[in-house]
C-alpha cells in the first residue's frame, strides 16, 4: 500500500513532541512489512540545522489561502535508515521562524493561515507525485483540513476518487482554534461552519473538521480512546467523538529502539543491558550528578522528569511533593523541560534552594534526555491526562523505574506493583488511580521503601520493564490492518 503521513513534526527534523517521533518511526517500520510510505512536513527553520541532507526538487506549489495565491516548493529528503522519502514544504514567510507554532510564549497570530497552506500543498502534491496513494495519513489539528479537502473538493476528481484517509488525535488539549473569519482562509463554503462540522462555540476547529470528516480516526492508546468519549477528557469535543465512536479506535505508540535503547546508546558513558545494568547505571548515574552538580551518592534514589513543563503534565502535583519532600527525603531530582512560566519559576526556587536535590535544566536536550534516563532510577510521569507517553516506556528500557498517573496510555503500558502483579512477574512500575499529591507521594514512597528495603524485588521490577518489547512491529501491523479495511471501503 502506498501510504502519505502528513504531519506538522517528524523526528529527525523537526520535534517539540512525541507526535513528532510517532511520524518518525512508524513510516520506516510500515516500509519494512513492505508498504510504501511517504511523509510531508513543513520545511521549518530547524529543518535546516538537523542534518539531514535536503535535495531541492523541481516541484512547486501554487496555492489559493483566503485571497492570496501562495507558491511553495518541495524539498526532498528521507528517513534516516530507510527508503522513506520526505517531502518538506518550503514556504519562508510561513515557516522560517525561530519556533514552531509560537513565540515567547504566544501562538503565532497566522498559524491557520500557515497551516491551511501546508494542508492545500499536500493535497496539491498528491496529483504531481506520480505515486498513487491508498491512504493519507493525517495527524493533529494542523492537518485537520486534509480529511475535509478529500471529502469536499476531491470525492469526485479522478486520482482522488478512491483515497482513504485516517486521522490520528495525538492530543484532545490541542485542537487549533480560530475566530470564525479565518473559514475565509480555508476556501471552504461558509455551509460547513456549523457546530455538526467546523464549529466549535462561534470559532473555527481544525480538530474537529478532521474529526469530522476522516474515514477513520484513532488516538495513541487504547484507554485513551475510550476516555476521549466523555468528558473532561474530551476537552469538549467527547459528543463529536462519540458519534464517531464505530471508526474510532487505539493503537498504542511504539519505542524507536534503533534510538532508545541503553545497549547502544551514542550519548550515554556506559552502555548496559538487563544481563549488567546495575554497573551500567551507576556509571551512567555518577556522570549524571558530576555534569549537573548533584553530589555523587550511589544509594540515594535519582528522579528523572522530561517533559513539557504543561498543566497537562501535573507539574502542580509533582512541585507540590517535591516541597515537602525537599527538607525531609534524601533523593535527588533531575528534570529536563521547558513550557510554562510558572513551572520554570517553580523549579527555579526549588533547585535554587536545595541545589543538592535539584537538578534543573530548562533546555530541550536530546542528549540529556537519553542520559537521565540512564542515569535515573525512577522516573515520574504524573500526567493528569496522558495521550500515550513514550517516556515511561523509554524508561522501562532503561531501567528507571516509572511513577504514574493512571490515566491513557500510562495506565495501558505501567503495571503496578501490586503484591499479585509482583508475584506473577507483570508489575513494571508504581500508579497511582486519584489525581492528587498525597496519591502521588504514596506511590513514590512505595517506590522508594522498595528501592530501598527490598532490592531483590526491585531488581525483578527492573528487570520485567527492561525485557518487554514495546517496539514499532506490533502497533505498525495494527495500523496495517487499519489501512487494509479503509482501502478496501474506500475501493468498495
Ligand atoms: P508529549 O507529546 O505530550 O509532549 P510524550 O511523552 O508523548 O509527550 O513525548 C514527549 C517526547 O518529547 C519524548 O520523546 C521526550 O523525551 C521529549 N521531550 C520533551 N521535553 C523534552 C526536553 N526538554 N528535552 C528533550 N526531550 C524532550
Amino acid at each position: 500500500m502506498n501510504i502519505l503521513f502528513a504531519s506538522s513534526e517528524v523526528v529527525p527534523f523537526a520535534k517539540t513532541g512525541g507526535l513528532a517521533d510517532v511520524v518518525g518511526a512508524l513510516p520506516r517500520e510500515l516500509e519494512r512489512l513492505g508498504h510504501h510510505p511517504v511523509v510531508f512536513m513543513p520545511a521549518y527553520r530547524q529543518v535546516r540545522h538537523c542534518g539531514e541532507p535536503l535535495d531541492p526538487t523541481s516541484i512547486v506549489v501554487t496555492v489559493r489561502v483566503g485571497s492570496k495565491d501562495v507558491r511553495g516548493r518541495l524539498l526532498r529528503s528521507r528517513l534516516p535508515d530507510s527508503n522513506v522519502p520526505v517531502y518538506l514544504v518550503e514556504q519562508d514567510d510561513y515557516f522560517d521562524r525561530p519556533q514552531l507554532y509560537r513565540d515567547s510564549g504566544t501562538d503565532y497570530k497566522d498559524n491557520c493561515e500557515r497551516f491551511t497552506f501546508f494542508c492545500r500543498a499536500v493535497m496539491q502534491s498528491l496529483g504531481v507525485l506520480g505515486m498513487p496513494i491508498d491512504i493519507v495519513h493525517c495527524h493533529d489539528w494542523q492537518t485537520g483540513l486534509i480529511p475535509a479537502y478529500l471529502k469536499i473538493e476531491h470525492a469526485r476528481v479522478p486520482g482522488y476518487e478512491h483515497i482513504a484517509c485516517l486521522f490520528t488525535l495525538h492530543n484532545l488539549g490541542y485542537q487549533g482554534q480560530f475566530w470564525h473569519w479565518d473559514m475565509l482562509l480555508t476556501g471552504l463554503d461558509w455551509k460547513y461552519f456549523n457546530w455538526h462540522q467546523m464549529e466549535f462555540h462561534g470559532h473555527l476547529n481544525l480538530l474537529k473538521t478532521g474529526i469530522v470528516f476522516a474515514d477513520a480516526l484513532n488516538t495513541v492508546s487504547p484507554r485513551y480512546a475510550r476516555e476521549i468519549q466523555q468528558e473532561p477528557l474530551g476537552c469538549g469535543l467527547a459528543s463529536a467523538l462519540r458519534h464517531r465512536a464505530d471508526v474510532l479506535s487505539g493503537i498504542l505508540n511504539g519505542v524507536n529502539y534503533d534510538v532508545w535503547d541503553p545497549s547502544r546508546d551514542k550519548w550515554l558513558d556506559a552502555t548496559y543491558d538487563v544481563t549488567n545494568w546495575t554497573e551500567g547505571k551507576a556509571h551512567c548515574k555518577a556522570a549524571v550528578q558530576q555534569e549537573l552538580g548533584l553530589p555523587q551518592q550511589p544509594r540515594q534514589p535519582l528522579i528523572g522528569l522530561i517533559g513539557r513543563l504543561a498543566d497537562q503534565k501535573g507539574w502542580d502535583l509533582v512541585g507540590e511533593v517535591m516541597q515537602r519532600w525537599a527538607h525531609l527525603r534524601n533523593v535527588q531530582w533531575v528534570i529536563l523541560g521547558t513550557g510554562e512560566e510558572q513551572y520554570h519559576r517553580l523549579l527555579h526556587r526549588l533547585s535554587t534552594n536545595h541545589p543538592h536535590k535539584f537538578a534543573l535544566r530548562l533546555e530541550f536536550s536530546d542528549r540529556l534526555a537519553h542520559r537521565i534516563e540512564a542515569a535515573s532510577d525512577m522516573f515520574v510521569m504524573a500526567s493528569r491526562y496522558e495521550p500515550c507517553g513514550l517516556n515511561q516506556m523509554y524508561s522501562l528500557r532503561y531501567g528507571a523505574v516509572p511513577i504514574v498517573h493512571r490515566t491513557g496510555g500510562l495506565s495501558d503500558t505501567i503495571a503496578d506493583a501490586t503484591p499479585d502483579q509482583l508475584a506473577q512477574g507483570t508489575a513494571n512500575g508504581f500508579s497511582f488511580s486519584t489525581f492528587d499529591a498525597d496519591h502521588l507521594e504514596q506511590a513514590l514512597n512505595r517506590a522508594c521503601h522498595m528501592y530501598e528495603w527490598e532490592p531483590e524485588q526491585w531488581r525483578r521490577l527492573v528487570e520485567t520493564g527492561m525485557r518487554q518489547d514495546w517496539s514499532w512491529a506490533h502497533s505498525a501491523r495494527q495500523y496495517v490492518e487499519l489501512y487494509e479495511q479503509l482501502a478496501a471501503r474506500g475501493r468498495g
